[in-house]
């Protein structure tokens, strides 16, 4: 297996990229698998893929191989595109990531209180860049997953926002698909399976 560095140390991310890559040969391995973790690059972007990108060639620069980014939101139409790429720290810091996921689900709630079912669309969206050691960008990808911000939080799989995301289609929250139904269907699955035949146009140029 070929070891491929993703630039997060969100567990729930790894997985979810690495159950796309896996079947190519390639390992996917978080930032903790390093014996030395690189300062985070400054996420001063005004776009996911701005974010994407200085994540990838960051890292690939700071630790010198090939390095596969991940930078995703929740956008929320009737918030005017809110919490996008501030999702993670919507709500504020928190001392952990479970508890930064609670606050933020609480806000977003909070703020949609006032607005009705029809006007709650929204949709997670992913971009990933996949950057070499000297900071030249291989390829980028991106992909979206629609639904409804529901009022009634529900589910316990994936992380972040996915108790709130709505898919009338299924009558569940995202949080309450499976990790393979998740990724069939989700933002990083579709951004995943674009960067798994980019790979694979690349080693077979290569
Ligand atoms: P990033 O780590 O800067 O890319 O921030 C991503 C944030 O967007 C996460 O902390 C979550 O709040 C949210 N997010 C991204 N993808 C998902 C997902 O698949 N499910 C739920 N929330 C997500």
């Amino acid at each position: 297996m070929m070891p491929l560095l993703l630039a997060t140390s969100n567990p729930h991310k790894i997985e979810e990229i690495a159950a796309v890559l896996e079947p190519l040969g390639i390992e996917v391995v978080g930032l903790d698998s390093l014996d030395v973790i690189p300062p985070e690059p400054v996420e001063d972007g005004n776009t996911f893929e701005a974010n994407a990108r200085l994540k990838a060639i960051g890292y690939a620069r700071s630790t010198g191989q090939l390095c596969l980014a991940d930078d995703s939101g929740l956008v929320v139409d009737a918030l005017g595109g809110a919490p996008g790429i501030h999702s993670a720290r919507y709500a504020g810091l928190g001392e952990t990531r479970d508890e930064r996921d609670r606050a933020n689900n609480e806000k977003l709630m909070r703020e949609l209180k006032d607005i009705s079912e029809d006007q709650r669309s929204a949709r997670f969206v992913c971009a990933m860049c996949l950057a070499d050691e000297e900071g030249n960008v291989l390829a980028e990808t991106r992909g979206e997953f629609p639904g409804l911000i529901t009022n009634r939080p529900s589910g316990t799989n994936g992380f972040g926002y996915d108790p709130l995301l709505y898919l009338p289609d299924v009558d569940r929250t995202s949080a309450e698909l499976s990790p393979a139904d998740k990724n069939a269907r989700s933002h990083r699955g579709h951004a995943a399976r674009q960067m798994a035949e980019k790979l694979k146009e690349m080693s077979h140029k290569s």
